[in-house]
C-alpha cells in the first residue's frame, strides 16, 4: 500500500508513514507481519566539529586577505589595489562567518552590522578615490536599505503574525524609495534630472505590495491562493 498524504511505498505491516506520520488504513488489507520496508531510524548524521570548520574558514580568510596585502606592499611599497580586497573579504567575512560563532546569532543584530559594514565599505572605496558620491548617494542608500530589512527581520522575529502585511508594506516601502534612488543619483553623478527607470520598480512593488495586503485582509482571496499553492 501507499501512503495517502506523500505516496511514499508502505508495508502492509507499516502503523504510520515513516516519512510524514500518515496513519494508513486499508479495509481490505489484513495486516500481517511482514518485513519493514524501511530501518527503524534515519541514518545517523556524522557530526562535524562545528569550531573546526570555522577556525578553517577564517584562516582561509585570513591568508587571502594577508597574501594580497604582502603582494600589494611588496610591489607597490604601500597598500593601493589590496585595501578594496581586504575591505571586501572583511565584509564578506561578518555577513557569512561571523553569526556561525554564535550559537542562535540573532539578525535583528547581525542584519544592520552587515550594512554598516557595506557602508564603511564604500566610504573607504569614496575616500581612496577622491570621489564625493557617499553622503549624497551611498550613505542614504545603504542606509535605507538597513532600517528597510532591519525593520522587516525584527518584526518576523518577534511578531509571529501579519507576514503578509509586513512583507506587503516592505515592497511598498522599497518601490516608493525609488524615485528617491534615482533623483540621488542624478543629484550625485550629474545626470538630468527626469525620472526615467525609477518609474518601473515603483508601479511593480506597489502592485506586489498592495496584492500582498490585500490578501492579508481578504481571507477568502487568501485561502483560494493557499490551496492553489499548496501552502
Ligand atoms: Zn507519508
Amino acid at each position: 500500500m501507499y501512503c495517502i498524504n506523500c505516496g511514499v511505498k508502505l508495508a502492509d505491516t507499516e502503523k504510520a508513514c515513516p516519512l510524514c506520520g500518515t496513519v494508513p488504513f486499508h479495509p481490505d488489507i489484513p495486516r500481517v507481519q511482514t518485513e519493514r520496508l524501511y530501518p527503524e531510524n534515519r541514518l545517523p548524521v556524522t557530526q562535524m566539529s562545528r569550531v573546526g570548520v570555522l577556525i578553517a574558514v577564517t584562516t582561509a580568510f585570513l591568508l587571502s586577505m594577508l597574501i594580497p596585502l604582502l603582494c600589494d606592499l611588496q610591489l607597490n611599497g604601500g597598500m593601493t589595489w589590496s585595501g578594496y580586497v581586504l575591505g571586501a573579504l572583511l565584509v564578506a567575512y561578518e555577513i557569512c562567518v561571523l553569526p556561525l560563532w554564535f550559537k542562535k546569532p540573532n539578525p535583528v543584530i547581525f542584519v544592520p552590522c552587515g550594512f554598516v559594514m557595506v557602508g564603511l565599505y564604500l566610504l573607504y572605496i569614496n575616500l581612496v578615490t577622491g570621489g564625493d558620491w557617499f553622503l549624497s548617494f551611498a550613505f542614504p542608500v545603504v542606509g535605507f536599505a538597513c532600517v528597510l530589512v532591519t525593520t522587516v527581520v525584527t518584526l518576523a522575529r518577534y511578531v509571529h503574525r501579519g507576514w503578509l502585511y509586513i512583507f506587503g508594506g516592505a515592497a511598498i516601502a522599497a518601490g516608493a524609495f525609488a524615485p528617491v534612488m534615482e533623483f540621488l543619483l542624478n543629484f550625485t553623478f550629474g545626470f538630468p534630472h527626469r525620472l526615467v527607470w525609477s518609474v518601473y520598480p515603483l508601479v511593480a512593488l506597489v502592485l506586489i505590495g498592495a496584492m500582498l495586503i490585500f490578501l492579508a485582509i481578504c481571507r477568502p482571496a487568501r485561502e483560494s491562493m493557499e490551496r492553489k499553492f499548496f501552502i
